[in-house]
């Protein structure tokens, strides 16, 4: 037997979540039965979007179930197969994390080859949140030449990859994130304009400031004021990739709603949502973009890690709290 611990949905949170909705629990692992592999996680990611399946409502992926472990991606070691496809010490990656270990069909695991890169990497800018700034970019907001690209929550997982994204294609590019460290990260990754949203009392002002002939892009992570400082500043004809709205996720009812909506009219605008999982047409194309940008160094990224299972919840929290500069990860031991 293998003893792995793993962290429950305990109750479903109304508001912003609290310690209170997580339990960690201690799961006997039996030997992998035939077909299976046992896999002990290094690595897993905690998303903004895992909020969303902790209320139970039909969305496009099911919610998570009370007294259950939750699910994510993670990265591990095997260190059992009774699978010929996977041996012993392979790295794979999976969707079992929030877990220090499982047993699980040798299918339902990824062989990882990391061509250098550090596995977590595959949580990251390599991996889902990567590939959501390419496919924002790129396929939704229709990415052309001259445009001015404005990007919120710029300093996170998903926004400090489309800021790059956008730079490295030769775009000028505006980033709001929280603070002044996050700011400063911002410009270190090339952005023109980086807009430190806490200290500035009109985000309207301070964003027609920084792109004074307008906005063509919007790259939208965060919702409310940012949303409607974008349709204030967006030229005509803007497009609007809606890639998440983290200020409304915790909303317990429909919100305040957004102010300035009808200037999607008069300027022609297109808003478009988008969720990554209906876009994995584009993976081979981001893997090799990605590949040589980073041969090239010209990707940047940054971690921010918390230490062991028992500390998963507090991570997860503390997306809602900005406490993550670049990629939220929990390193598992
Ligand atoms: P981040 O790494 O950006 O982490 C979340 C950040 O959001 C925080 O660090 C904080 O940054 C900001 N934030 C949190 N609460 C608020 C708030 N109330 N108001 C303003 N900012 C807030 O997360 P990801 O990069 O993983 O995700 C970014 C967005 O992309 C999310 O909306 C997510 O749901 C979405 N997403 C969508 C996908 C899709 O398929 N459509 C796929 C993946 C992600 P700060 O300190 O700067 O405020």
């Amino acid at each position: 037997m293998t003893v792995s611990r793993e962290i429950r949905l305990k109750s479903r949170p109304s508001g912003l979540p609290t310690a209170d909705n997580f339990e960690l629990a201690r799961v006997d692992l039996p030997d992998p039965s035939p077909g299976q592999v046992q896999v002990k996680n290094t690595w897993m990611t905690v998303d903004p979007y895992m909020r969303g399946r902790m209320n139970d409502v039909r969305s496009y992926t099911p919610p998570f179930q009370l007294g259950q472990a939750l699910q994510g991606g993670a990265v591990g070691e095997v260190t059992a197969s009774n699978d010929p496809s996977l041996k012993t010490g392979d790295l794979v990656q999976s969707f079992f994390g929030w877990r220090e270990a499982f047993n699980a069909p040798a299918a339902a695991v990824q062989k990882l080859d990391t061509h250098g890169l550090p596995p977590q990497a595959f949580l990251g800018f390599a991996g889902m949140p990567g590939l959501t700034a390419y496919v924002g970019l790129l396929r939704i907001a229709e990415l052309k030449a001259g445009d001015v690209v404005f990007v919120s929550g710029a300093a996170g997982a998903v926004g400090s990859v489309a800021c790059q994204i956008a730079k490295l294609k030769g775009h000028t590019v505006i980033g709001s994130a929280g603070g002044s460290q996050k700011a400063g990260f911002l410009r270190e990754i090339g952005v023109d304009h980086a807009i430190d949203y806490k200290a500035e009392r009109d985000l309207t002002a301070a964003l027609m400031r920084a792109a004074p002939e307008g906005i063509d892009v919007y790259f939208e992570n965060v919702g409310g004021a940012h949303m409607e400082a974008a349709l204030a500043a967006a030229k005509t004809f803007g497009r609007f990739a809606l890639c998440g709205m983290i200020s409304e996720y915790n909303n317990t009812d429909l919100g305040q709603g957004v102010r300035g909506l009808v200037q999607v009219v008069g300027k022609s605008l297109t808003l478009r949502g988008f969720i990554v999982s209906n876009h994995t047409d584009m993976q081979d194309a981001f893997v090799k973009d990605l590949a040589g940008w980073v041969a090239a160094g010209k990707i940047q990224s940054r971690e921010t890690v918390k230490e062991g299972i028992e500390n998963a919840p507090a991570a997860f929290l503390g997306l809602f709290k900005g406490e993550n500069l670049g990629k939220m990860l929990v390193r598992l031991n």
